[in-house]
């Protein structure tokens, strides 16, 4: 199956011309993970950018006829999980960067896109064409708005659970079928990105990081704009704040008083996006009290900082941050900025706002080097003393492996996600096998409390889909009892979230 035939690249440069078929030894770094310490793990034979979804039906027969596996991605930016490499090496990776049509309903507040719109691209045409109509951008904005939704990535707002706003798409099946999800299985329906689940069973979640279909076409809600967003940026002392802080906040989360998702972190996620540790210390330990003390001082921030915001109406925004006063109210803050943007303001210009960021990315930057990271995110209950639980174990292993403590815990309705960042410097082989083992000590630690990843790097996709074992692992085997009813051939981005065709 593997590397493709000087027969199967003839038949690709065919059907798309050969510019658009990439197979110089460049053009395959490229496509590598650039955050792996050895890129050849993941590095495809090469790459095939088609220009619209007539061409990707085409490559896909290609495909099958030369039993060429294909690793499609939207722009590929999707750093910490593989960028745009493929589990299995070899893979041609088929970038869908240059279809970029973007269809707006301004009325209904929904947009119709192609893999390849940025976010910046979707952020540039509401503007332009002033459209009064927000994004949700996650922390690194450069990928697309499509292949962000489907890996089920998350954003600011309270749009800021991608998936869940995803209504409709346009998929290609690995056999070359076209098919239209939803009310889109209508042909000419009105209401394909209106209403989600059209008549029988729903396919949007089944080509959420799975490997049945390539999404040539996404339908997607986006927030009208508001009247106002307000809230405070709160910051806290101690390490044991985390647990009164989830528990004073879940309430408000399952009542929809707050409608986003709060992040609440550690010190180190500013400083390893402002600056660089050697800027604190030459120590290869873990950091100590007095660089973390220092840290602190100079961001002015806690150990742990949540910045939570309000939506919609500015009266009821008013009436909801009324309601974050009081439940915070004699509680141990240490500090607490207001935040208050109303229509006809200046743009606040942050991706709570819906505005497109890279920074965070800088965070790769933290050991200097060639660096990267990697994260491991568990979900847990959305109980403060399980998460504090989480934290001092969490915090334990990464003493251990001699690493900087950097995490999150991002509060959903029902349920807390625990990311947990690993940043290193790819050059440092030492590093980089601590932080393996350190990888493969979480999922073990996760999996003995029952907590599963939601979303995992490349290399550990096995591992993690392992870790879901009801009944000896029976949503693998349904799950690949699909794949081989679509994929027969396995052509289809094999090892994608653990689903193979056939074990090769
Ligand atoms: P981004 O464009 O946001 O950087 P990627 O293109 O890296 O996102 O996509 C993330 C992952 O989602 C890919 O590795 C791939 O597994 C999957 N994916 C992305 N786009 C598509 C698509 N159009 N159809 C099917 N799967 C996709």
């Amino acid at each position: 199956m593997i590397a493709p035939t000087a027969a199967a690249w003839r038949d690709f440069r065919t059907a798309i011309g050969p510019e658009w078929v990439l197979t110089s030894e460049e053009d395959r770094g490229t496509y590598s993970d650039h955050f792996a310490a050895d890129e050849s793990r993941h590095r495809p034979a090469g790459a095939l950018a088609p220009a619209d979804t007539g061409q990707v039906r085409e490559i896909v027969r290609i495909a099958n006829r030369h039993h060429v596996a294909l690793w499609p991605i939207s722009r590929g930016k999707n750093f910490g999980y593989g960028g745009p490499a493929p589990v299995v090496a070899g893979t041609v990776v088929l970038d869908l960067s240059r279809m970029k049509r973007i269809t707006v309903d301004a009325d209904n507040g929904t947009v119709l896109l192609e893999p390849g719109v940025g976010f910046f691209d979707l952020y540039d045409h509401l503007q332009a064409n002033h459209i009064p109509l927000w994004l949700s951008v996650p922390g690194n904005s450069w990928g697309s708005v499509a292949g962000n939704a489907l890996d089920r990535g998350v954003g600011y707002t309270s749009y800021g659970d991608h998936a869940a706003r995803i209504c409709g798409l346009e998929v290609v099946l690995p056999d070359g079928d076209l098919v239209r999800t939803g009310m889109g299985a209508m042909s000419g329906s009105p209401t394909w990105q209106l209403y989600r689940n059209g008549f029988g069973p729903g396919w949007d979640s089944m080509f959420c990081q799975s490997n049945f279909g390539i999404v040539t076409a996404l339908g997607l809600w986006l927030m009208p704009e508001p009247e106002a967003v307000m809230g405070y940026d709160y910051e806290f002392d101690r390490p044991e704040d985390l647990g009164w802080v989830i528990d004073t906040l879940m309430p408000l989360r399952r009542e929809g008083i707050i409608q986003q998702s709060p992040s609440i972190g550690n010190w180190l996620r500013s400083a390893a996006v402002m600056t660089t540790r050697q800027q604190w210390t030459h120590d290869k330990g873990p950091l100590d009290e007095k660089v973390i003390t220092a840290i602190r001082e100079r961001f002015k921030i806690g150990w742990w900082g949540v910045q939570i915001r309000c939506y919609g109406r500015q009266e009821i925004a008013e009436a909801s941050v009324r309601v974050l006063d009081r439940a915070f109210a004699g509680k141990p803050v240490l500090s607490r900025k207001p935040a208050h943007w109303v229509r006809g303001d200046p743009p606040e210009g942050s991706p709570f706002t819906g505005v497109p960021i890279t920074f965070p990315l800088a965070n790769a930057n933290w050991h200097g080097g060639r660096g990267g990271h990697i994260g491991y995110s568990p979900v847990l209950p959305p109980r403060g003393d399980l998460a504090l639980d989480q934290f001092h174990r969490t915090r334990a292993l990464y003493e251990k492996y001699g690493l900087d403590y950097h995490a999150s815990f991002a509060l959903g309705e029902r349920s807390v996600v625990n990311v947990n960042q690993l940043l290193y410097n790819k050059d440092d082989p030492d590093m980089m096998s601590r932080v393996d083992a350190m990888f493969r000590a979480l999922v073990a630690d996760a999996t003995e409390h029952r907590y599963g990843e939601y979303r995992t790097h490349i290399e550990y996709m096995d591992l993690v889909a392992a870790t879901y074992d009801f009944n000896d692992h029976a949503l693998l085997r349904l799950n690949e009892r699909v794949k081989v009813a679509l994929d027969p051939n396995g052509i289809l981005a094999p090892g994608k979230s653990g689903i193979w065709s056939r074990r090769t």
